[in-house]
Parts: structure tokens; C-alpha cells; sequence
């Protein structure tokens, strides 16, 4: 089969093709403890919830055909949009109307849309990058600009806070923005660290985008104002220079598939352009599921109140039996500030950790090797070897006995080496 540079780019290995592969075949393969996606856990709570939305929905017959019988506008279901704007402007005092919200089937495709407004040649035959200012960063954004040549990023500087805890920063010092950036991306909380980018961090790239006329596409899918993954103090931010991009999957919809984009009217119509040559029109059943909670608020209490304190314990839980596993072994944890992943450094590791990653799949525990989280690093770095990513959101006692299972092995191959 003959295929177009699209084609061939786009079906190529991919890091995240073949890593979603590699996981599903592992699954499939038997029993398997996965601390390997980014899949939410199930919160019975939250669950009802919209289970109980739905069943009301279903009840009424206009309701219903709303839900699945008419095309939403390219921008995305009406209602919803109006709340949201209302909400943000209410209890933030942001200046946000319905013409600066834009939906998407899940924030993946925003990043797809924005990500190749921005970057790839443009008409005067530059050519230009995504920045992101500090890696690890998340993986999904790796392989989603139709040109080579899409990301240009940057080493973090590492803060020790304690003899096994560590936290990234932005390393302003060696951060270049030229003519050849087109705009700059951070996932706050960040895949895979769990790191929250300080108030203070936030303010120097905003003031950063300001100067140099690009934007920062914040991306908020574990963030703030929901679902509210945030363990330590962070400010929501908004500034005319943001884009910013949340999801209600993590909320416990990742199926429903809808992504929100908050931005610039031109940067929304767009947004809507885009969706209507791809989609026509975005799915509406998100929308339709959360609007009611959107208009009342009780999606923020529902963020912080229910959602947040159940990832934050599950995270408190699986740092404390690292802690007592490792125990005596020279391995430090990023401070777990948010998200649902652990990110382990092994220091003086004797493999890769693409190596332990194969052999803890043998021992029937699945994480993800940290080497995939460093799209556009251009120098070499060890660092990017001797880093695992762990997921806590599944069952607690599954979770306990895979982190088990896999700090055994770890003590075994430092004691080997
Ligand atoms: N951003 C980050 C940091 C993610 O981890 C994910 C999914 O795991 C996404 C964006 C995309 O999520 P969705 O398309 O479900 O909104």
C-alpha cells in the first residue's frame, strides 16, 4: 500500500501506538496487575451521579433525542458552553464568554487541532515548533504533528527535598524561546511526574508567552478548576495568552470522549473550523451528562469533596509502601503533587528502564518505562533511563501487591549488580 506522508507518519511505530499495543497484548495475555495507563479509577460516588443524569435524561423524550438525535454546532453543545463560561466567570472572576469555549471529542484531539495551528510550516516558508518548557511530559503529544521536526523541549533542574523525595522544576535559565516557536505546552499536573508547576513557574511562562506573542497551552486534563487532581496549593490560571485545554475524563468519563477548549475567540472559531471539516460537529452526550452540574457547581464540589481525596489517599498509600519496599535502596520518588502516577527514579540502576519494564511485564505487573516522556529532548541524558511511571488509580489492594511485586525485583537486580 502506497501511502501519502500523512499516511506513512500516522501509521508508522509510534511511541504511543506501540505502547497502547504493548499494553492491550499484555492484558489480553492474562493476569495482569496494570499500573500502566492513565485510565481513572471508578469513584461509586461520582459514578451515581451521572448514572442518575442519565437515567433522567433518558426519562424525557426531548432530553433524549437532544442527547443522540440532533448534530451539536461545530463549536460544541450550547447549554453546556453557557454554564461553563458562567461558572468560570462566577467563581474565578474570569472574563469568559461563550465564544472563548470551544469542545472536542477529548482533549487528545485539541492537542492534535492546536498543536498543528501552531507548529509546521506556515505560509512565508518558516517553520515552526511546539516548546515544551520542561520534560518528562506527556507522552500523547509526542506523535501528533502532521510535519518531523514538532517539539523542541527542555531538561527540568532537580530539587532534592529529601534523601528519596525530588521535585522538577522549570530550568528558566536554559529556556530559548525564538522566532521558531510557535507556541509553548505544560500539562499541569504533569503526565508522568505528577508534578504541579508552581503559581510562581506558571506566572514566568505566561509573562514569557507575553513577550514573545505566543501562546501557552496549559493542559488541564488532571488539573484545575476539575477534576482537581492537585495535591498541593495551585492557583487556577487564566491570562488572554492561555489556552486552556481540560477533559471530563478523569473525572471518571474518559468514554464519553469530550475535551474543553478555553481560549481567544479567534482561537475557539478555529477550534470549531476544525472540528467541523473532521467531525462535523463534537459529541454531545458529555455535554449533556455534566451541564446540569456544570450550571450548579457541583462539579467543583465533586472535584474537590469527592474525587481529589480519593486519588490523593490512593497516591499517600502508594508512596508509603514504596517507602517501606525500598527501603535502603538508592531511589528517590517526585513529590506526588497531583495526577495519578508515581514517578520513580532508580539511581544507579543496573538496567534501563525499558529492561526492568520487560521484566516486570514477565512478573505480571505492568508500569510504564520512563524513556517515552522526553518528546523533542534533543541531548542525551541518562536520567531518561532510570525513571519508571506507575499508576495508583486502580484497586488499592491490586496496587499494593503489584508495587510489591515490583520493588522485590528492583531489590534483586541492585543486589545482583
Ligand atoms: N493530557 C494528558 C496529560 C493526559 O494524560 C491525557 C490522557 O491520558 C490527555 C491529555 C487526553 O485525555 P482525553 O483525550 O481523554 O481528554
Amino acid at each position: 500500500m502506497l501511502l501519502s506522508e500523512f499516511g506513512t507518519k500516522f501509521t508508522r511505530e509510534a511511541g504511543i501506538n506501540s505502547l497502547m499495543e504493548d499494553l492491550g497484548n499484555a492484558l489480553a495475555g492474562g493476569d495482569m496487575i496494570m499500573m500502566g495507563g492513565g485510565n481513572p479509577g471508578n469513584i461509586p460516588e461520582v459514578q451515581a451521579a451521572f448514572q442518575e443524569q442519565l437515567a433522567r435524561i433518558s426519562a424525557d423524550a426531548d432530553e433524549f433525542r437532544k442527547l443522540t438525535g440532533i448534530y451539536d454546532p461545530p463549536q460544541g453543545e450550547k447549554q453546556f458552553i453557557a454554564a461553563l463560561a458562567e461558572l468560570l466567570s462566577r467563581e474565578y472572576g474570569w472574563p469568559i464568554k461563550p465564544e472563548n469555549i470551544a469542545l472536542t471529542n477529548g482533549s487528545q484531539s485539541a492537542f492534535f487541532i492546536l498543536f498543528n495551528m501552531f507548529a509546521g510550516r506556515y505560509p512565508d516558508g518558516g517553520h515552526k515548533r511546539i516548546m515544551l518548557p520542561m520534560t518528562p511530559e506527556y507522552i500523547g503529544y509526542a506523535d501528533a504533528g502532521l510535519s518531523e521536526d514538532f517539539f523542541v523541549s527542555s531538561k527540568p533542574t532537580i530539587e532534592m527535598l529529601d534523601e528519596h523525595t525530588f521535585k522538577y522544576h522549570v530550568d528558566f535559565d536554559h529556556l530559548n524561546i525564538d522566532e521558531n516557536v510557535g507556541a509553548m505546552c505544560v500539562s499541569r499536573p504533569t503526565n508522568p511526574t505528577g508534578n504541579v508547576l508552581t503559581d510562581n513557574e506558571m506566572a514566568r511562562l505566561i509573562a514569557m508567552a507575553k513577550e514573545h506573542d505566543v501562546p501557552l497551552i496549559v493542559d488541564g486534563a488532571y488539573g484545575l478548576p476539575f477534576p482537581d487532581l492537585v495535591y498541593v496549593d495551585a492557583k487556577p490560571v487564566w491570562d488572554e495568552h492561555l489556552i486552556l485545554c481540560l477533559s471530563l475524563s478523569k473525572l471518571g468519563l474518559p468514554a464519553v470522549r469530550t475535551g474543553i477548549v478555553i481560549a481567544q475567540p479567534e482561537i475557539i472559531k478555529a477550534v470549531a473550523s476544525v472540528n467541523a471539516i473532521v467531525n462535523l460537529a463534537p459529541g454531545s452526550f458529555g455535554a449533556m451528562l455534566t451541564k446540569d452540574f456544570v450550571r450548579s457547581g457541583e462539579i467543583l464540589r465533586l472535584s474537590r469533596e469527592v474525587v481529589k481525596p480519593c486519588y490523593q489517599a490512593k497516591a499517600e498509600k502508594a508512596v508509603a509502601t514504596l517507602h517501606r519496599e525500598l527501603d535502603g535502596l538508592p531511589f528517590a520518588l517526585h513529590k506526588a503533587e497531583g495526577a495519578m502516577f508515581l514517578w520513580l527514579w532508580l539511581r544507579d540502576f543496573p538496567l534501563s528502564s525499558h529492561e526492568l519494564y520487560q521484566r516486570l511485564k514477565q512478573k505480571g505487573v505492568l508500569v510504564v518505562s520512563g524513556h517515552y516522556f522526553f518528546p523533542g529532548l534533543q541531548e542525551e541524558w541518562g536520567h531518561t533511563h532510570e525513571c519508571l511511571r506507575i499508576t495508583y488509580s486502580q484497586d488499592e489492594e491490586l496496587v499494593e501487591k503489584g508495587l510489591k511485586i515490583m520493588a522485590e525485583e528492583i531489590r534483586r537486580l541492585y543486589a545482583d549488580k
